[in-house]
């Protein structure tokens, strides 16, 4: 479980806990992955594409024997199997998960883009993973992650839903 990973992952359809709840769960369940940290669920008004539900969203902090397209076959599995339908793009989804950082990898392939392109627009994806990890290392060129959040103008959109339990980092998933 040499490589250490983060992933960002969010819901805003039917029972949105239940999703993300289930997801987690089956990046622990996969014998090659070790989930080390879950954040808080912060709700958040759709950005892009606004006629919608918000959305819930959390940070993972895991340690993988895979690849980083390894783990993003798993990421797409989960949503396949949660029943994900690709309708909008940026649109409603039942569930997403998105990898953030793969190490200190940079990638640039078809699939595959780490870190991930979108996260230093938005606030729903640094703040959860700032929670986690408030000295997050990235890429070197890369912005520290704290200044790029204090640029970001829409960060009121992102709030606090329900609160870890630092006793067990998975409690507050209602597992
Ligand atoms: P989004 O997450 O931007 O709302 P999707 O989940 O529909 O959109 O992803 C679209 C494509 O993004 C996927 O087919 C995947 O191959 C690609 N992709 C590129 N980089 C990443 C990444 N870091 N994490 C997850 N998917 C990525
Ligand atoms: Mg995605």
């Amino acid at each position: 479980m040499d490589n250490l990973a983060f992933l960002s992952l969010g819901s805003n359809l039917d029972d949105r806990l239940s999703y993300l709840r289930e997801a987690v769960e089956l990046l622990r369940q996969h014998d090659k992955i070790e989930v080390t940290n879950v954040s808080s669920l912060y709700e958040t008004e759709p950005v892009g594409y606004t006629d919608q539900g918000k959305f819930l969203n959390l940070a993972v902090k895991l340690h993988t024997a895979l690849s980083a397209e390894e783990l993003l076959k798993v990421c797409q599995d989960i949503e396949q199997q949660l029943g994900r339908k690709r309708i909008i793009r940026w649109g409603p989804r039942t569930i997403d998960l998105d990898i953030l950082l793969y190490n200190q990898d940079n990638i640039e392939s078809d699939d595959l883009s780490v870190p991930h392109p979108r996260m230093h627009e938005r606030a729903f994806v640094i703040i959860p993973l700032l929670e986690i990890e408030p000295h997050i290392k990235l890429p070197s060129g890369e912005e520290n992650l704290q200044d790029v959040l204090a640029r970001i103008p829409d960060k009121e959109g992102v709030r606090l839903w329900k609160r870890k339990n630092g006793e067990d980092a998975f409690a507050h998933l209602g597992n």
